[in-house]
């Protein structure tokens, strides 16, 4: 049984933690012992299921779209994130690509785009992507070449992406092409692609340490509405950005909910497993691990949530997010490699917790900004902040 103790930080609101058991509960009811063999169709039920029991409704925002509230709450997104990856990761998957991949429309998308697409989102009923990574265009994401040139009232896309989640089963993709108004990171748009749009297909299937459902892209003289362009062109970068500043918290938040079902693990091997006339936890080598792993999960934990609270109250979180996942991803992969040891042999026992956690835990520290990158960034805003004279 995890320590909730943190739901009482000031951080949260009482509708936090209420939140948190309700879907503690629900998540131990319906969705803790699914086990994927086809994780395409296990991701559409999952999708399902949480857009049927509401949970899907904290991933946007506006209440006439079917949110469950006017604004992105954060927090909320942090907290659902958290607990359904302690239960199940291909869910905490399902929900965070719900609102990565649609969260350029609520944030930047017209009135139009907003209505045609969010309410299907929230019910489960669409299931969306994010497009930003290339081949050649990774960390480096101002190096992209997938474009999309104006032509009359349509744009024509041309080029790839790659490492898309949902690739190949979602409804729709939130793609990011160069539009060439200036260079580099400032002649890039945004633009939504449906599946099925003549001239996009799903270039290859690629399978994963931890499967989820993910795929090259491929364009080849796709015409798409210009309609379809989300906010001005030249600023899909800025998109972008908004979109991780959102997300990228959300990805330590998921790390935390991986890390606590780790320590959980270890607490209940390290007490039941007897050896040398005692048990595991009774060796002080136990017991300091199990001290290092509880204050590294707290440490990331205060990030997380204070990345989080400070972007509700409107304020700029780039580096507050970077260090939040950064610290976050990297202390959770401590944090269950501590834990597989625990379990000596039986941790790398395919699809025993700690195994699955073992491979679940990898990707995050590598998607939506590498450690490094995220290094990058934190020493950027400081430096930035020097410079204008703000520190
Ligand atoms: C499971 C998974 C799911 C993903 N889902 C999506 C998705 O839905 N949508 C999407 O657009 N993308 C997605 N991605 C792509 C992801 O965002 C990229 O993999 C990531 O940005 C790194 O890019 P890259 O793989 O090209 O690695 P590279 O850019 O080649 O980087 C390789 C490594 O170089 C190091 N590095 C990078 N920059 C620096 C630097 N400045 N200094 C020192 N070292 C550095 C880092 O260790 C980095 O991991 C996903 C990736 C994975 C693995």
């Amino acid at each position: 049984m995890s320590d909730k103790t943190y739901l009482d930080w000031p951080f949260f609101e009482p509708d936090h933690a209420a939140l948190e058991q309700a879907l503690d509960e629900w998540a131990s009811r319906e969705i803790s012992q699914q086990h994927a063999s086809d994780v395409d169709q296990a991701c559409r039920t999952l999708v399902r299921q949480l857009g049927d029991a509401g949970w899907l409704a904290h991933a946007i925002a506006e209440r006439e779209y079917g949110a469950a509230g006017e604004r992105i709450d954060t927090r909320a997104i942090c907290l659902i994130r958290e607990t359904l990856a302690r239960h199940n990761g291909l869910a905490d998957f399902a929900f965070a690509m719900q609102g990565l991949g649609s969260g350029a429309i609520c944030l930047h998308g017209s009135a139009a785009q907003r209505a045609a697409y969010l309410p299907r989102v929230a019910r489960g009923e669409a299931i969306a992507a994010f497009a930003l990574s290339e081949p050649q265009a990774g960390s480096d994401v101002a190096a992209m070449q997938c474009a999309a040139v104006r032509d009359g009232d349509d744009y024509v896309l041309d080029g790839e992406k790659t490492w898309i989640s949902n690739g190949g089963i979602a409804d729709f993709y939130v793609v990011f092409a160069r539009t060439g108004e200036q260079p580099g990171a400032r002649g890039i748009s945004a633009f939504i692609v449906d599946a099925g749009t003549p001239g996009f297909e799903i270039a290859e299937r690629i399978d994963v340490i931890a499967p989820h459902p993910l795929a090259r892209l491929r364009f080849n003289g796709c015409r798409i509405p210009a309609s379809q362009r989300i906010g001005e062109a030249g600023q899909g970068f800025k998109v972008a950005m908004a979109t991780l500043d959102v997300f990228r918290t959300s990805v330590a938040s998921a790390a935390l909910g991986f890390a606590r079902r780790a320590l959980d693990e270890a607490m209940q091997r390290a007490t039941a497993r007897q050896m040398f006339g005692q048990v595991l936890a009774d060796f002080q080598l136990t017991q300091a691990k199990l001290a290092q792993m509880a204050t590294g999960i707290d440490a990331a934990a205060l990030l997380t949530y204070r990345a989080a609270w400070l972007r509700d109250q409107g304020r700029n979180v780039t580096k507050e997010a970077a260090m939040a996942k950064l610290t976050a991803t990297e202390t959770a992969q401590q944090v269950i490699d501590a834990a597989l040891q625990m379990f000596g042999g039986l941790g790398v026992v395919s699809e025993q917790p700690v195994e699955r956690l073992y491979r679940e835990i990898r990707a995050l520290r590598i998607y939506e900004g590498a450690s490094e990158v995220q290094q990058l960034i934190i020493a950027r805003e400081m430096l930035r902040a020097a410079k204008n004279g703000e520190v």
